[in-house]
């Protein structure tokens, strides 16, 4: 049907994208300068290396495949470094969206999605949280993203740019064919963690805070299934394609999860030993983080379909196995 410019297609979420765009009669262009992605990841269309940053190539691209849309899912994504090293997240997430917004206005392309975060609410007053909450990051990596879902609101403003700011929750999961699934460098998505725990990589899993006023002491969040999160993506072309009304819409199950029930049902479809030992808090974790999910419903027509825990773990269980020569 179309071209989509995809940045950062060779990452998690990005190449799981992919994999629908092409499933729906799209084009996926990948974009991205593979500081985390993977090339092997890039299976469903053509692969474009350059930075996020690199006005110049980002033209060039743009005019060789005259993308219809852009999703833009490239970006620096792991909290603590961002606190740690600042300016690299404002380089590659603020200063890279906007690179990528000057190209586009300048070549005539008019609608995007964005992968923006939970994060940007911070501690949240009250769950499920729904998109009028204050957003109030309480690190740099959630600032970056917040700035970047007010510089689109100003594009629009001034270009008439047509943009959906997708705000996911946990993602997690590998997709269920076992194409593609979930390698992060350093990891620190928790079910990645506890499942290479089950596979003798790691010795243990650390429960970080047991002491939370949650049912069982341990944090809980909402995980959504990659290829749920992937759905939303190419739902969000649709919409914009319909209507000029920018959104920004929460992409979650619904339903939170507790560290230890995430272990446990680990332990479970892994039928494997898991040592986990009790650890301090992390500074800024909010107990409990849950999407209200209606508004991607409402305007999206978007539902989590295959995001219950038991086909998260083992999608990804299937896919960590794979990967560590065992199946
Ligand atoms: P990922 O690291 O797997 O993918 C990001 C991709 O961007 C990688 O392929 C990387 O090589 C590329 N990239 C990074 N810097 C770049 C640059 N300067 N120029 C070009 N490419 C660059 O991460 P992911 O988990 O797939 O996350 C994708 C997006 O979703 C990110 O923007 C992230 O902030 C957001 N997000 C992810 C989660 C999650 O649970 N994984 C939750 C909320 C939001």
């Amino acid at each position: 049907m179309a071209n989509i410019l995809v940045t950062g297609g060779a990452g998690y979420i990005g190449s799981h994208t992919c994999k629908q765009l092409a499933a729906s009669g799209h084009t996926p262009v990948v974009y991205d300068n593979l500081s985390n992605g993977h090339h092997d990841a890039v299976r469903w269309g053509p692969f474009e290396a350059g930075d996020i940053t690199d006005g110049e190539r980002l033209r060039e691209v743009i005019r060789a495949h005259k993308p219809r849309a852009v999703i833009h899912f490239a970006g620096l994504i792991e909290v603590g470094i961002s606190v740690a090293d600042p300016a690299a997240f404002y380089e590659a997430n603020v200063y890279g969206s906007l690179t990528l917004l000057r190209a586009m206005i300048d070549e005539g392309v008019n609608s995007i999605v964005f992968s923006s975060t939970a994060a940007v609410y911070g501690q949240p007053e009250a769950v499920p949280i729904p998109e009028d909450a204050p957003a109030v990051p309480i690190n740099p990596y959630g600032e970056t993203k917040r700035a970047v879902e007010a510089m689109l609101g100003h594009f629009t403003a001034a270009h008439g740019l047509r943009y959906t700011a997708l705000r996911y929750f946990n993602a997690a999961g590998a997709d269920p064919d076992g194409d593609l699934g979930e390698r992060h460098d350093p990891e620190s998505h928790l079910i990645p963690l506890v499942l290479s725990a089950a596979l003798g990589q790691r010795p243990h899993i650390d429960i970080y805070g047991a002491d939370y006023p949650t049912p069982d002491g341990t944090a809980v969040r909402d995980y959504a299934h990659v290829s749920d999160l992937a759905t939303a993506h190419v739902a969000a072309l649709d919409y914009m394609t319909a209507s000029p009304e920018p959104l920004i819409a929460n992409l979650g199950a619904g339903a939170g999860y507790s560290v230890r029930q995430v272990i446990d049902t680990c332990r479970r479809i892994t039928g494997r030993e898991i040592k986990a030992r009790n650890a301090p808090r992390r500074a800024g974790d909010p107990p409990e983080l849950v999407a209200a999910v209606e508004r991607a419903h409402k305007r999206l027509g978007w539902r989590a379909e295959i995001s219950d825990l038991d086909t998260i773990v083992s999608t990804a269980w299937a896919w960590h196995r794979g990967q560590a020569g065992e199946a």
